[in-house]
Parts: structure tokens; C-alpha cells; sequence
């Protein structure tokens, strides 16, 4: 508790290779190994499940530094199937689900920020392989 209020939401990538149907399990299990923790509130799998993992009043570790108040979104994907360059792989039914998510965060929260994990300051990575900004404001189209 003492998490309140939620004024971020960022999304990630697993930086998975495109195609691969890895689980949230198996994300959860590689985060408390590398990390100690599990990182993300909510893992979307390449079919489109949704999946909580931490809940909202969790602090999650997924955004270096920014991680109070700031709910996290991995999909499954973000790499070509070579896992030689980033790309955004999400699927008609990632995107579908990611939009809900998004769309009942935005409503239950008035305000909230959405980012990619590449929008906050200092990060040198591509996570999550797309344009968050320009996807939300192009109606999060599939
Ligand atoms: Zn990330």
C-alpha cells in the first residue's frame, strides 16, 4: 500500500524474438532471477491474454528511478525473430489488449502519462520497438 496515486504508465517489451510464444511465467521467473523482484504489473502475450503480475499498489521495476506510481506493460516480442534489431511485433490481438488496458488505466486514473520505456530521460534502449505517442495518438489502431 502507499503506492497511490498512479500518475505514469509505461510500456515495455520482453525483447523476445518475433514469433515466439514465451509465457509471463517465464518472464516473471527471469526478472526474480536477474532482478530479485518480478518487474511488470501486466505481461500480454503474443495471443493476446493479459496477464496481472504485480498488482497496482505493487511498486513494480521496470523504469530505472521512476518506478513509484508508475504502472508497467511488457508485451511479448520487440525483437526481429533473428533477435538482431528491435521491431515491433505486437500482434492484432497484443495491440487489442494493450489498448483496453491502456484505455481503463486512462479512465480510472484522469491524467495519467503514458510512455514508452525509451520516453523517460537518460534511457538508451528501444523498448518497446514502437512509437507509444504517436500509436495512442493515432487511436491505438491494431
Ligand atoms: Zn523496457
Amino acid at each position: 500500500m502507499g503506492m497511490l496515486p498512479i500518475r505514469y504508465l509505461t510500456i515495455h517489451c520482453a525483447a523476445t524474438p518475433e514469433g515466439r510464444a514465451v509465457s509471463h511465467e517465464q518472464i516473471t521467473r527471469w526478472d526474480r532471477d536477474k532482478f530479485g523482484q518480478t518487474s511488470y504489473h501486466w505481461v500480454i502475450e503474443i495471443d493476446g491474454s493479459t496477464h496481472r503480475t504485480l498488482t497496482d499498489d505493487q511498486k513494480g521495476a521496470h523504469t530505472g528511478g521512476h518506478n513509484t506510481g508508475n504502472i508497467g506493460i511488457c508485451y511479448i516480442g520487440g525483437m526481429d525473430a533473428g533477435k538482431k534489431a528491435a521491431k515491433d511485433t505486437r500482434t492484432p490481438a497484443q495491440k487489442r489488449a494493450m489498448r483496453t488496458l491502456v484505455r481503463t488505466y486512462q479512465q480510472r486514473y484522469p491524467g495519467l502519462k503514458v510512455f514508452g520505456h525509451r520516453d523517460w530521460p537518460g534511457v538508451n534502449k528501444a523498448c518497446p520497438s514502437f512509437d507509444v505517442t504517436g500509436w495512442i495518438a493515432a487511436g491505438m489502431p491494431e
